[in-house]
């Protein structure tokens, strides 16, 4: 924390970070700018690759006029594999020739990120393949913005996701471990693996960190980090009382974002762009349901809550 800053009060953005919100289908870009080099954290959907480009080269291009020298992007750091994080890498590091880093654990698994990593090939959400020049673990540092942030390993959501803590300025890039309100599907429960103990620990240990302002993977940033873990705490006892609970929001959210992705689709049809993703059959299971009344439930459900539409046999993102 700077000396005007005391632990746990409101920070502001230093000078050399940009913070680039954006959607529930594409993750936020953090960017930071050590002399005339940026890196950026995470890089949105493979839909939105377009102008994630255009959005990060804006960002690039007014920090140039600033200095009064032009920056380039010399890389591109991964929270976590998700395909709303990862889905620009192949279009940016295509677009500024720069250099991809990823959570070591996740790099290991070798393997083709396109087609075999969580859950990119179990949810039926698509990604452009990518190749990583480096790896991050937890207790490495990372230099973003010209601070030292110490890497954190924050399972939960994906049990490889890393969130990165900067102590000097309070400040904190929590992923999708932490939102304003609430945090990511905890995918490893969906699997009949642990999660909801490991998120916990996640929250416990944020609590723990000097943070005066959150860098959240998706919506706005915040100061208000106790009423966030609060509400995180509060959601997520809920779901280990019943995990049923879970198994059904986390089927809201990937109809959800496939709607968001598709925008429309023809509701007796839903089930064919989903047909290989194990994640939703799996928490379809879960709930005892057939899969294609899991989905017409879940839609249903998101018709109700003014999430989707529907316009005769269409099912559309609202
Ligand atoms: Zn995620």
């Amino acid at each position: 924390m700077n000396a005007a800053t005391p632990a746990g009060a409101a920070a502001t953005l230093p000078a050399s970070l940009r913070f680039i919100e954006r959607d529930w289908l594409s993750s936020n870009q953090i960017t930071g700018f050590d002399d005339d080099a940026a890196i950026v954290v995470d890089t949105g959907y493979d839909k939105h690759a377009a102008l994630t480009v255009a959005l990060v080269r804006r960002v690039l291009d007014e920090a140039g006029e600033a200095a009064g020298r032009p920056m380039r992007l010399a890389g591109i750091v991964n929270t976590h594999l998700h395909s709303d994080h990862c889905g620009g890498n192949h279009a940016l590091s295509q677009a500024f020739g720069c250099q991809l880093t990823l959570p070591r654990a996740r790099a290991e698994d070798g393997g083709d990120w396109a087609r075999d990593a969580l859950p990119l090939g179990i949810t039926g959400q698509r990604c452009q393949r990518f190749r990583h020049a480096a790896t991050l673990a937890p207790g490495d540092t990372l230099r973003l913005g010209g601070l030292d942030w110490r890497v954190l390993a924050a399972p939960g959501h994906d049990p490889k996701s890393l969130i990165f803590h900067c102590e000097r300025e309070g400040l904190l890039i929590a992923a999708d471990a932490l939102w304003e309100n609430g945090f990511g599907v905890i995918f490893p429960e969906l699997d009949g693996q642990s999660g909801f103990a490991e998120q916990q620990a996640v929250l416990e240990l944020i609590a723990t960190l000097p943070v005066g302002l959150v860098l959240p993977g998706h919506g706005r940033m915040f100061g208000d980090v106790r009423g966030a873990l609060e509400r995180a705490f509060t959601r997520l006892d809920a779901m280990r009382a019943d995990p049923r609970r879970h198994a059904r929001h986390a089927l809201k959210v990937l109809v959800k974002f496939l709607l968001l992705d598709l925008e429309r689709v023809e509701a007796a049809r839903l089930v064919e762009p989903v047909r290989e993703a194990i994640a939703l059959r799996r928490t379809a299971a879960l709930l005892g349901m057939e899969f294609a009344a899991a989905l017409d439930w879940a839609a249903g459900e998101l018709v109700e809550q003014g999430q989707l539409r529907r316009d005769g046999p269409w099912l559309l993102n609202a």
